[in-house]
């Protein structure tokens, strides 16, 4: 910024990045432009999308943070509407429920004695024989628990999120991740047990068991932050895509942006935050970026995800927030039920809304299907599941979710350092933030924290570092460096080519 210039910065994205760096300039007295692609919905992949009453998330939100900042935003925001909740998840395989996460005992007593056995029988083996420098997490987590147990618990659902085989996933995450079985004690318990193990299993009090959620949904959240944007005077400007993001070299200076009717406008700014996929970003540079730099952008991808609201007309259906679909037989991989969020999220306590999330990629045979057809498919794999029969379901919607997932291949760091590097010595005023903003498999409190720090280098002019924000929102000058992690954020990285 030239001195003397006052501040004006152009924000790409309405999610929870953007609309808290949104927030926080506000804070600065610093003004702001919010470009978003989405016709009407602010908060991005933690949107709450509504139905005749019926409202829904993009796959469900818990709101829990290790960063006590973001756990008082969250407070400031929407004070005594963030309600407080236990959490009911379990595994469904072959008709049984299993505890989540995994107890060896309760699964072992689920499998039943001939299925038990044959865990226990394939567990020895893998002990007795295991896979020399296991290199993939099929290897890895064979040796740990036998190949049983690994086709049950592992192998089909972390196919289904990722759509990538476990063979070509690497072990090191598997290993950083799953704690090993120790077979004497789980034969003491599961045999000698002093109780039955209830399917529910049993409570530990961790960052896990609770979780914060406003009452109608995340979107709820992120629609307060847009109407105070709105009364600050910068409305989130809905329908524009970023075009082009016009610079001379040294720094960014206007954003070109495209409504659906092909409309044209153009922002200028002191500095410009962008929560928008990277590999769009930067394909979008006018004039375009040096091609080591577009082809690591390119190299980036991404996991797709549909998910299918179906309304049912029952009051009760289960008791989990969330089920877990290992069962092979179908392609849902996960199942909401939202009532079990907040009772708000429905209008009429004698129904349910369940959203089956089915992960994809953009273009591929599910995700080209038709809505009806997605509808089908939910209502059938509901029957088969048995958790309810297609006459109680009396509607259904299909949600598209493009760039869902980033996805960790094994050369994506590099490609996201050349891109880091390449922006921080030539664009210095444009601040990437967020999810897909960083590529960054996170929760909202990692976008939010990013966007906390980049807003206040803007007006402060302090000089944090948002990419030395873990995933897991821990700020690295924090005091609670090296806490284990509880929210499953690490995610399977594809083992390198050899
Ligand atoms: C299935 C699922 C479950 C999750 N569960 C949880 C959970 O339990 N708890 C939790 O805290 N987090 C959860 N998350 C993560 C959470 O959704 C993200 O961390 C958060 O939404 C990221 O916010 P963001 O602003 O960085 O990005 P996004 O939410 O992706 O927002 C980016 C915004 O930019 C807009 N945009 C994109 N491209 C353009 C363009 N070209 N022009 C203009 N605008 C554009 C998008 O429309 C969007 O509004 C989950 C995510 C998924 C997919």
């Amino acid at each position: 910024m030239a001195e003397g210039e006052r501040p004006h910065v152009v924000i790409m994205g309405a999610g929870p990045a953007g609309l808290t760096a949104a927030y926080e300039l506000y804070k600065h007295d610093v003004p702001v432009t919010i470009l978003e692609k989405d016709p009407d919905q602010v908060g991005g992949l933690a949107r709450t999308v509504e139905h005749k009453g019926y409202r829904f998330d993009i796959g469900g939100h818990r709101f829990f943070s290790k960063n006590q900042e973001v756990e008082d935003l969250w407070t400031e925001i929407l004070g005594d509407e963030m309600l407080n909740r236990g959490r009911l998840s379990r595994i469904y395989y072959r008709g049984r429920f299993f505890a989540y996460p995994i107890k060896a005992a309760n699964a072992l007593w689920n499998l039943g004695p001939l299925e038990a056995t044959r865990c226990v029988a394939s567990y020895a083996w893998a002990r007795l024989r295991p896979v020399k420098n296991p290199k993939s997490l099929e290897d890895w987590v064979r040796n740990q628990f036998g190949w049983r147990l690994f086709t049950i618990f592992f192998k089909t659902y972390t196919e289904k999120v990722w759509g990538i085989s476990t063979r070509e996933l690497s072990a090191d995450w598997a290993a950083q991740r799953i704690k090993s079985l120790d077979l004497w004690l789980v034969l003491r318990s599961a045999l000698l047990p002093r109780r039955r193990p209830s399917n529910r299993g049993e409570v530990v009090t961790t960052l896990i068991d609770k979780f914060r959620y406003p009452r109608l949904g995340p979107g709820q959240m992120w629609e307060r932050v847009a109407e105070i944007s709105r009364k600050k005077g910068s409305p989130v400007l809905f329908g524009r895509s970023i075009d082009r993001v016009k610079h001379d070299g040294e720094r960014v200076r206007s954003i070109v942006s495209r409504s659906a009717t092909g409309i044209l406008e153009e922002y200028a700014g002191t500095d410009f935050v962008s929560s928008i996929p990277i590999r769009e970003l930067i394909g979008r540079l006018e004039p375009p970026a040096p091609e080591p730099v577009r082809r690591a952008a390119e190299s980036l991808s991404y996991r797709d995800f549909i998910s299918i609201a179906l309304m049912i007309d029952r009051a009760d259906v289960f008791p989990d927030n969330w089920i877990y679909i290992h069962d092979p037989s179908v392609r849902v991989g996960r199942i909401q039920n939202f009532k079990n969020w907040s009772p708000d999220m429905v209008p009429d306590q004698t129904k349910t809304c369940l959203g089956l999330e089915y992960f994809c990629f953009e273009g591929d045979g599910l995700w080209t299907s038709d809505d009806a057809a997605l509808v089908e498919l939910a209502k059938k794999e509901l029957a088969q599941l048995g958790i309810c029969s297609p006459e109680q379901v009396f509607d259904g919607v299909v949600v598209r979710q493009q760039k869902a997932y980033p996805v960790y291949d094994d050369a994506y760091q590099s490609h996201v350092d050349v891109i880091r590097n390449y922006l921080k010595n030539y664009l210095p005023n444009l601040h990437l933030a967020g999810r897909n903003g960083m590529h960054k498999y996170n929760n909202q409190d990692h976008s939010m924290m990013t966007a906390l720090l980049v807003a206040r280098n803007i007006a402060a002019g302090t000089a944090f570092d948002p990419w030395r924000v873990n995933a897991d929102a821990v700020y690295h000058e924090d005091i609670r460096v090296g806490e284990r992690d509880l929210s499953g954020r690490q995610v399977p990285e594809k083992i390198a080519a050899r």
